[in-house]
């Protein structure tokens, strides 16, 4: 059987390692990151038009004002989310998409994922099936709330800016987990909260640009 996409498979092989060499000169250290993203076909989850760009450093339009992130920013993220951990249970705000919670499925033994637009959520679930991804459990609604009936998570990343850390997240954190987040409205850091014995710990990591979170569910 033959798909939309073959023709770019020994070319997309290539740009993906060229990719990671970009990534490793920018900094990036987390070997099992590297391996992930050097053999996800991330072209599947950018419009067709953009398969083309889905390997160069940018960030590329998602649809209904949406854009996905950079492979840069996702293996930054990661790599933050993880830091040097086995990550067991994840939960995702933000799924786009889909192509950081492909990554995060590949490290994780489970990833909740949280869309608010439910025909993104729709594009994501056939990429998944697709690739036959089948620890990713996504759910249509406001992330802001996290997913109380799953936690705890051992890491929450979020992928849309929020202005603050909610409470209702923090509190899905297991001691010892890590949360990964943009923060600010117009300028925005990305921030890293470690939840740890004795209380929130919280570091600024570098300057993102991320859409912002938006409140409610739209079909
Ligand atoms: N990681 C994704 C990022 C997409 S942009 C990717 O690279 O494709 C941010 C995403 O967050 C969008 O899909 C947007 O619809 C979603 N989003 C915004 N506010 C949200 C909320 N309150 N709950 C869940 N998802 C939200």
């Amino acid at each position: 059987m033959t798909s939309r996409f073959d023709g770019i498979g020994m070319t997309s092989m290539r740009t993906r390692a060229r990719m990671v060499e970009r990534l490793r000169e920018r900094g990036i250290r987390d070997e099992e990151l590297l391996a992930v993203m050097g053999s996800l076909p991330r072209h599947l989850f950018v419009d067709e038009a953009l398969a083309s760009r889905a390997y160069e450093d940018m960030s590329l339009p998602l649809g209904f004002g949406q854009t996905i992130s950079s492979p840069y920013t996702v293996a930054r993220m990661t790599e933050a989310l993880r830091g040097g951990r086995a990550l067991a249970k994840v939960l995702e705000v933000g799924t786009g998409c889909g192509y950081q919670t492909a990554v995060l499925a590949h490290l994780a033994k489970e990833v909740y994922s949280v869309e608010r637009i439910g025909a993104l959520l729709k594009r994501a679930r056939a990429a998944f099936r697709d690739l036959r991804l089948y620890n990713v459990r996504l759910k249509h609604g406001d992330g802001q709330h996290g997913i109380p009936e799953a936690a705890p998570f051992d890491g929450i990343i979020v992928t849309a800016a929020m202005t603050h850390v909610p409470r209702a997240l923090t509190e899905q954190l297991s001691v010892g987990g890590r949360m990964v987040l943009p923060l600010g409205t117009q300028e925005q850091v990305l921030h890293l909260i470690e939840r740890t014995e004795s209380g929130i710990r919280e570091s600024a990591l570098e300057s993102v640009k991320f859409v912002p979170l938006i409140p409610g569910v739209v079909s």
